[in-house]
């Protein structure tokens, strides 16, 4: 059976039904306040943590919703209906399960993919002692990126460089250039900052109190906006002869896909939430994937991510535009449609089976 009541209309209508449903299954909260930001009605953003099961347990699942903000309405659903649902008793002596419910809060609360900082959570697990990592192709269109205007005639001379340096290069490159991250511009898209976000430490946090010390360990990062509609793919960001990247593919049937193998539908990113994972977690046999849903083509995602940074930019809360766009990021990234929320709800129940599997298992 699947309900789609696990799916909410606001960040704060998501976290009520978070808060619910774990209430219901007895369990305590620890409830983190990014207290420095505000939702858009003035509202206390929280990064909710839950843990099922034996805290001690030898083999610990963790899964993180609205890694990328808006993308929360995702993933909340999925581990409200987690709790709701039988999966939640999979949990016990040896099986610890914990869910780290709208890790961004700021970007859930106000429809934004990124945080207060205009960072990519994403893209901000970087070594940020080290030299960041250059992006050439990004601060090559970034003024079809980060356009002047909204106008129809400033987005069409945007669009056309974007498709000149497609034809010069290559329409991988694009989206390469694009998303994969970059760290200089902190006004454009896909920036993955220059310190360690509030999410960043809080992610850090909830790994080093309720995942270290297992002996094996999982993570599942919830996105959407990338993709055939509904589909859920297994992106790790590990080389194909890596050993995490042989388990997951085990785990997972042989579906799981690999950015630097180039065989999934993302690039290769800088930056991205496993090496949180993996760094906290030095000594557990760790393995970390993204299940990462469709919604609209990519070309659409792009619009209505650029146009978001356009009026956080430019705009302010109220005006027509500013509704349009918000209506605009909301469709790009949850699919408010029956059949998607049921496919959304029946991959994420199979890849949490398939995990618990793997960590169960003698792999
Ligand atoms: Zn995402």
């Amino acid at each position: 059976m699947i309900d789609l009541i696990a799916f909410a209309k606001t960040y704060v209508a998501a976290r009520g039904k978070f808060l619910d449903a774990a209430r219901a299954r007895g369990l305590s909260v620890d409830s983190r306040e990014n207290a420095a930001v505000k939702g858009p009605e003035g509202e206390a953003l929280y990064g909710d943590v839950v843990q099922l099961g034996n805290p001690q347990a030898p083999h610990r699942l963790l899964m993180v919703s609205a890694t990328h903000g808006i993308e929360g309405y995702c993933g909340s659903a999925a581990q409200i209906d987690f709790l709701n649902g039988p999966q939640a008793d999979l949990a016990g002596e040896d099986l610890s399960i914990v869910l780290l419910h709208a890790n961004n809060p700021y970007g859930f609360a106000w429809g934004r993919r990124v945080n207060e900082d205009n960072v990519d959570l994403n893209r901000n697990f970087v070594d940020f002692n080290a030299p960041l990592p250059e992006n050439s192709g990004y601060a090559n269109i970034r003024r079809a990126i980060v356009p002047k205007s909204l106008d129809e005639e400033a987005l069409k001379e945007a669009n056309k460089a974007i498709t000149e340096f497609g034809k010069r290069h290559g329409f991988d490159r694009v989206q390469e250039a694009i998303t994969r991250g970059q760290y200089h511009d902190a006004e454009g898209l896909y920036y993955g900052g220059t310190f360690p976000t509030w999410s960043n430490k809080n992610l850090r946090d909830v790994i080093r109190t309720y995942i270290a010390g297992a002996d094996k360990a999982a993570l599942i990062d919830f996105h959407t906006g990338l993709g055939p509609y509904g589909y859920g793919e297994i992106i790790t960001e590990y080389e194909k002869t890596d050993p995490n990247y042989l388990r997951a593919s085990r785990w997972y049937n042989g579906e799981a896909t690999s950015t630097i193998g180039g065989d999934s539908s993302s690039v290769a990113l800088t930056g991205t939430t496993d090496l949180a994972f993996h760094d906290e977690l030095p000594d557990i046999t760790a393995t970390a994937i993204a299940l990462e849903f469709g919604t609209v083509p990519s070309n659409e995602v792009f619009a209505a991510t650029r146009a978001d940074n356009w009026i956080h930019l430019h705009d302010r809360p109220g005006t027509l535009q500013w509704d349009e766009v918000k209506k605009q990021i909301r469709h790009a990234f949850y699919q408010e449609k029956d059949d998607w929320k049921k496919m959304v709800l029946e991959r994420s129940r199979e890849v949490i089976n398939m995990t618990v599997h793997g960590l169960k298992g003698e792999d």
